[in-house]
């Protein structure tokens, strides 16, 4: 067993201790007896050391095409796949789809792999129930559009002459109404981005503009406020963004 696996296993044992002890006992005695059958791999799965995995195949030490104790799965691989996945185990995921040739559900994997990789790359922006504690902007908000209608002679039927967004957001988990405009949550939205070339501000940067007057008592310039600019357009930031991005 070499250290990269040995260091993984205090880890693993490490973080399990903390959170189950009771499979904490069970683990740390089937490791000790270099036993690593689908429970040790399973916790391998669901904290992400594919090392340990490896180990295993590598050694021979387990066949995943063995037939699953959880009856919910067919061998061994697909519970594994499955750990990872609801675990967010990306590391593991790809050992596993790496060593799994006969994948029934391949392209769902993959597919489910690539959403993992751009979710995690990419910033949510974020807006917190006060009720639930969701982040709305993930779980969804109800807004209520106001309309006026009319009979119309010309069509002969009724038609929509005017429609509003009202200023209520409601929690789409808990149906709270939020103390939050529908406009102020595209703001938060876009906290990152230039609001008129939409370029993320963190990327392309920004550029400082100072005012300076003349001061006729010291014969020099001094500032009078500083402004930013968005280095792609040369947009000026909004105050939310001056604010959120610590800026005086
Ligand atoms: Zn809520
Ligand atoms: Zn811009």
């Amino acid at each position: 067993m070499n250290d990269i696996v040995k260091n993984d296993l205090d880890l693993i044992s490490k973080e399990l201790y903390l959170e189950s002890p009771g499979l904490w006992i069970d683990f740390s005695d089937k490791v000790g007896e270099n036993v690593f059958d689908e429970f040790v791999l399973y916790i391998a799965s669901k904290y992400d050391y594919p090392s340990i995995i490896e180990y295993a195949l590598k050694n021979n030490l387990i066949d995943l095409n063995d037939k699953s104790k959880n009856s919910n799965f067919n061998t061994i691989s697909k519970h594994l796949i499955n750990t990872a996945k609801n675990n967010n185990s990306k590391k593991v995921l790809n050992l596993l789809l790496d060593n799994n040739d006969s994948c029934d559900d391949c392209s769902d994997i993959n597919k489910l792999e690539e959403n993992l990789n751009s979710e995690t790359d990419k910033y949510i922006p974020s807006f917190t129930c006060t009720n639930c504690d969701s982040n709305i902007l993930e779980k969804g908000y109800k807004i209520i559009e106001n309309k006026t209608l009319k009979y119309s002679t010309k069509d002969d039927k009724i038609v929509e002459i005017k429609k509003d967004v009202l200023d209520t957001v409601i929690c789409v988990n808990c149906n709270e109404k939020l103390n939050v405009k529908p406009k102020e949550l595209e703001v938060v939205c876009t906290i990152n981005n230039c609001t008129s070339c939409k370029a993320d501000l963190r990327k392309v940067g920004i550029i400082a503009k100072n005012q300076m007057t003349y001061d006729e008592n010291t014969n020099t310039f001094k500032t009078e406020n500083t402004g930013y600019v968005c280095s792609n357009c040369n947009s000026y930031i909004n105050n939310n963004q001056k604010e959120y991005f610590l800026l005086k």
